[in-house]
């Protein structure tokens, strides 16, 4: 028997994304410049459920954090953006373990594709996850979603770390054979955002080697004089 007010949810589609992992995924949309596609999934995939949508510069994207959901919610969350020592009401913070485990995004609008293999919807500025479900595609819409007079008073003084991004002469030549071309753009907006833990983000040289898989390469790197080394990268194909 369902219980009363309780409702379930069909996502539309998947999103194929280069953040294979969680870690280093930048924590709002427009931080990193990645691409994406949704494919969307039947009966949702057809054609006319995206007339018009190229009318619309940006989408707002609401998907499922999937990866989380097996690890519920508490009213208060400690936030990494905000420092990751005090706790916060779930509620006032964008984090991942929330109730009902839905995200939102405002991402870029690159376009519909119809191909042999099935209709996406191709999506820039992501901050999710490879097979990311996604529950619903609305426009965003200037006029109101853009608040002039907004304001985040929590965050004001939290501004997004920003570290210079080296590569080694060997994680370059290994760089410049991957496919991806967006892959050093990539590597450098997220890396730059300091994904360590907030506990670690103080220390400047960090003897820990660091990993991250974006598309199918392992990016392996350190800090070392408060800037990112990139040390190796493996091509996992
Ligand atoms: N912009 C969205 C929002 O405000 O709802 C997401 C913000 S959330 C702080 C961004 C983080 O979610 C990323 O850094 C990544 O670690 C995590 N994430 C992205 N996709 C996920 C998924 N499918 N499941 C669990 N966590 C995910």
């Amino acid at each position: 028997m369902t219980k009363p007010n309780v409702y379930s949810i069909e996502p539309i589609g998947t999103l194929e994304s280069p953040f294979k992992q969680k870690f280093a995924i930048p924590r709002q949309p427009a931080l990193a410049k990645a691409q994406g596609r949704i494919k969307l999934t039947p009966p949702f995939s057809d054609p006319n459920s995206l007339r018009q949508i190229d009318t619309y510069s940006h989408l707002w994207l609401l998907f499922l954090f999937h990866e989380n959901l097996d690890k519920g919610w508490s009213p208060t969350v400690r936030a990494p953006r905000l420092g990751g020592n005090t706790r916060t009401g779930v509620f006032a913070t964008r984090s991942t373990f929330r109730p009902n485990g839905i995200g939102m995004s405002a991402v870029e609008n690159l376009g519909v594709k119809h191909t042999a293999s099935g209709l996406f919807l191709h999506v820039g500025n992501i901050d999710l996850l490879h097979g990311t479900p996604i529950i619903d595609i609305k426009p965003y819409i200037p006029y109101s979603d853009a608040i002039q007079n907004a304001s985040a008073a929590l965050l004001d003084d939290k501004p997004v770390p920003n570290l210079a991004v080296n590569f080694t002469e060997q994680a370059r030549a290994q760089l410049a054979r991957q496919p991806q071309q967006d892959l050093p753009l990539l590597i450098e907006n997220c890396l730059s955002q300091d994904p360590r833990p907030a506990y670690k983000q103080s220390q400047l040289d960090d003897p820990k080697d660091y990993q991250v898989q974006f598309y199918d390469a392992d990016v392996h790197w350190r800090v070392s004089q408060g800037e990112v080394w990139v040390t190796e990268i493996v091509s996992l194909v």
